[in-house]
Parts: structure tokens; C-alpha cells; sequence
């Protein structure tokens, strides 16, 4: 679908919102993150231009394509508004936003040949990698009944036949969704290390720690300073440190704690702690491909 777009670019309105799309794609090969959505927001009424056309021109696909190259363009606008929470320190809420990213690439990668992705399957890559600096492994998930819904092309059940169109397909430019209007009972909240949705995440109650000594991986990261295109690899060690709050003495040595024991029969034998170093290695980097 990208291609199939791209593939269009006699039609004046798709050669204006390639270059706006390259307008933003520097923003982000810069470091320059204020006003991500600039150029996008510009391109809007050409977007409805173009669909409008591809209905004339009786070119499903090419009404199709507009929805999944605005995707594709809004992406880039969320990697700026991602990028600018990191380097504000607004760890928490830059999770949601991480995850909108990736759900976008997903989404119109569903739409686009492997071979057609461009440079998605190197951005993904790459937010797999910050995914893996956030200190989150479990999430909540939900299971509940939905007892009426409608499609929101036709306004029909999605469970009837008289539905003809498939959730999450694309017709004359418009996807398929499933509206809710009633959900009768909400029947679990489990505990799973692979959610459908990521954004339900746990947290301790009473956790007075700052932003920065919850998101410790991401923060020590963030400082690094490293392009935010660059691609990197994490790996763990473990080390034994010796405690700081600890007062060290000679193994034979009575035991400073004044138990009357040797230091080695008594502290001693818990004067080392276990502590992950990580090394981050940079590898790659991603190269964004303008038009
Ligand atoms: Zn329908
Ligand atoms: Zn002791």
C-alpha cells in the first residue's frame, strides 16, 4: 500500500505531502522535536483531496493507500512527540506513546508487502530496543463480554451476516471498526507477560521513588545522549559489589556489628551484594529513506 501510493506521485497532492513527510523526517534525523505535527497538519485536506479523487477515478486502492500513507506519515510525528518526552524525562507517559509507535507500524504493516516497508522494519527494531530499557515485564489484561456492537461502515452487528465487511479491513479509504455500545460484565483481570494491550501496566503502591530511579535503564540512557535514530544492543552482567554501608574489617577480626563473632562468620559473609551491569553497544543506524 505505501508503494501503491508512492507509485501515484503524478497526482500534485501526493508529490506536496512527500515532501512535507520529508520535512518531518529531517526533524527527526536532527534532534529537533517542537512542532512534530507541523507538516502533517498541513497535509490533512490533502489527504481528503486524494480519497476523494480515488473515488472518482472508481481507485479503491488508491483511496486505501491515502489511509495507510497518512499512518505511515503520522508515525513519524509520534516518534518526534516519543523522542521529546524522553528527553523531558517523562518516562511514564513516553511508554503509552512508545506503544502507539509500534501499534502503528503493526497496523499498516498488515496493509504493506515485506518488501514494501521502507524503513519500518528498522524503526521497529529499534523501539524493541528502548522497550527493553522500561522496567516492565507483566501487565494487566482484561476479559470481558461485549453483548452489542455495531461496524462502523455499515451500522449493522459485526456478528450477523447482514455485516458483510471484516473488522480492521480497509474499504474506500475508511477501516472497518467495531464500535462497542454495551459491555455486560467484566469477567477477570489477569496477570500476563504478553497483554493485548501493553498500556495496562502495574505499579506498587506507595512508590515514592522519582521518575528517574523507576526508569533507572531508560534515564541512564537518555544521558548517554545518543542519536535517537541509533540502534543499539544491551547486554547484562553480573557483578558482586561489596556493600557500601558496610564497615570492613579482617576476616579474624571481631565483628564490628559487636556480636562477639568473627567478621568472617558473621557480616562478613554478607559483605557482597549481586548487581547487573549493563553495556550498551551501539550498532547501526536507522536510515530513514525520503522521496
Ligand atoms: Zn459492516
Ligand atoms: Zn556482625
Amino acid at each position: 500500500m505505501l508503494h501503491y501510493f508512492l507509485e501515484n506521485r503524478h497526482i500534485v497532492q501526493i508529490k506536496e505531502i512527500c515532501t512535507a513527510l520529508n520535512q518531518t523526517k529531517k526533524k527527526l534525523v536532527s534532534n529537533s522535536f517542537i512542532n512534530p505535527e507541523e507538516h502533517y497538519i498541513d497535509c490533512k485536506d490533502l489527504f481528503v483531496q486524494i480519497k476523494e479523487l480515488a473515488i472518482s477515478l472508481h481507485d479503491e486502492k488508491l483511496a486505501n493507500s491515502q489511509l495507510v500513507f497518512r499512518n505511515y506519515f503520522k508515525l513519524f510525528c509520534d516518534l518526534l512527540v516519543y523522542f521529546d518526552m524522553l528527553k523531558k524525562g517523562q518516562y511514564k507517559d513516553s511508554w503509552v506513546k512508545l506503544q502507539d509507535c509500534l501499534d502503528n507500524i503493526k497496523y499498516i504493516g498488515r496493509f504493506t508487502a515485506r518488501e514494501n516497508r521502507l524503513d519500518l522494519d528498522e524503526l521497529y527494531d529499534l523501539l524493541v530496543q528502548y522497550e527493553s530499557l522500561y522496567p516492565y515485564s507483566v501487565f494487566c489484561s482484561s476479559e470481558y463480554v461485549i453483548s452489542k456492537s455495531h461496524c462502523s461502515i455499515c451500522g449493522k452487528s459485526m456478528q450477523s451476516l447482514d455485516c458483510p465487511h471484516i473488522k480492521g479491513n480497509l474499504y474506500w479509504g475508511e477501516p472497518a471498526i467495531e464500535c462497542i455500545d454495551k459491555i455486560d460484565v467484566v469477567q477477570a483481570v489477569s496477570i500476563v507477560s504478553h497483554p493485548e494491550d501493553k498500556r495496562c501496566i502495574l505499579e506498587v503502591a506507595d512508590d515514592d521513588r522519582t521518575e528517574q530511579d523507576k526508569f533507572i535503564m531508560l534515564h541512564q540512557y537518555v544521558e548517554l545522549n545518543q542519536p535517537v535514530l541509533q540502534q543499539f544492543s544491551i547486554e547484562g552482567f553480573k557483578e558482586r559489589r561489596i556493600r557500601e554501608d558496610m564497615q570492613i574489617v579482617g576476616r579474624k577480626q571481631p565483628c564490628p556489628c559487636g556480636s562477639g563473632k568473627r567478621f568472617k562468620h558473621c557480616c562478613g559473609r554478607d559483605m557482597y551484594y549481586e548487581h547487573i551491569r549493563y553495556v550498551v553497544t551501539p550498532t547501526t543506524q536507522v536510515s530513514l529513506i525520503f522521496f
